[in-house]
């Protein structure tokens, strides 16, 4: 018996899009997004922000998954980056606010996959918490091996965040070092990451000793963070020196 042909035109659109199996995907490019769809949020005096699609993170969300990445200093770990897309004056951005851990993500040496347990874990969180957020992107660490991205990692960027705007993140948590990866005319790029300055501003001499010891994280810490590393700065030159700066710092 032949099928009975649909009438509306919505269901016959319906239709092509499930069974078309020439569905073009968006091009692997943040360059080709269309930042007139977004809702347009300005990010302020933000330092680095260039009139290009970029990714800026809060810093609680950086302390959250340099914290996580922490837990595990020999094996990768690995999670998803909670944010939404937005534009500004020079064009579309993604901020990201949260991050969802992969706690049951399975790690194999040096390379971590996402099984199905953690994806179903990822999706109950982000209905239960972040019901008007998007996943954007990933977070994996690479334990005393640096910022790159693995064949495997490419793999899975090429698989699970193939959309214009998703991005990776590698955390080396011996280093202490991240690097951020966007999509660029079908290749994922390094780029500068972006960070929110906490909504409390550092004193200007807590602000001075954290460029002295931090120049990479001088965007977006707590002050009492700053305090911490000052305190980790002076401690290599001698346990007097760094009292008598903890003291000042404190008081
Ligand atoms: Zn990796």
């Amino acid at each position: 018996m032949p099928r009975r042909k649909k009438t509306s035109s919505d269901d016959q659109a319906a239709e092509v899009m499930i069974t078309s199996p020439d569905q073009p995907s968006p091009p692997k490019d943040a360059g080709s997004i269309d930042a007139s769809e977004f809702e347009f949020l300005s990010v302020g005096l933000l330092q680095g922000r260039e009139a290009k699609f970029q990714a800026i993170f809060t810093h609680e969300v950086i302390n959250e998954i340099h914290a996580h990445g922490k837990t595990s200093m020999d094996a990768e770990i690995c999670g998803v980056l909670v944010g939404n897309l937005y534009r500004d004056s020079h064009g579309p951005y993604l901020r990201i606010h949260a991050s969802i851990r992969g706690d049951s993500a399975e790690s194999h040496n040096a390379q971590v996959t996402f099984k199905a347990e953690t994806w179903q874990h990822i999706q109950e969180t982000m209905e239960r918490d972040h019901a008007r957020a998007r996943i954007v992107g990933w977070y994996h660490t690479h334990p005393g091996f640096g910022i790159f991205l693995s064949g495997m990692d490419l793999f899975i960027q090429d698989n699970f965040f193939n959309l214009p705007w998703q991005i990776a993140m590698v955390y080396d948590p011996q280093a202490e070092e991240d690097g951020v990866f966007i999509w660029r005319n079908e290749k994922s790029e390094r780029e500068t990451r972006l960070t929110e300055p906490p909504a409390h501003v550092a004193e200007p001499q807590e602000n001075a000793l954290a460029a002295i010891s931090m120049p990479d994280a001088a965007d977006g810490i707590t002050s009492r963070t700053w305090v911490l590393a000052g305190i980790l700065f002076v401690a290599s030159f001698g346990l007097t020196y760094a009292l008598i700066t903890a003291v000042r710092a404190v008081g």
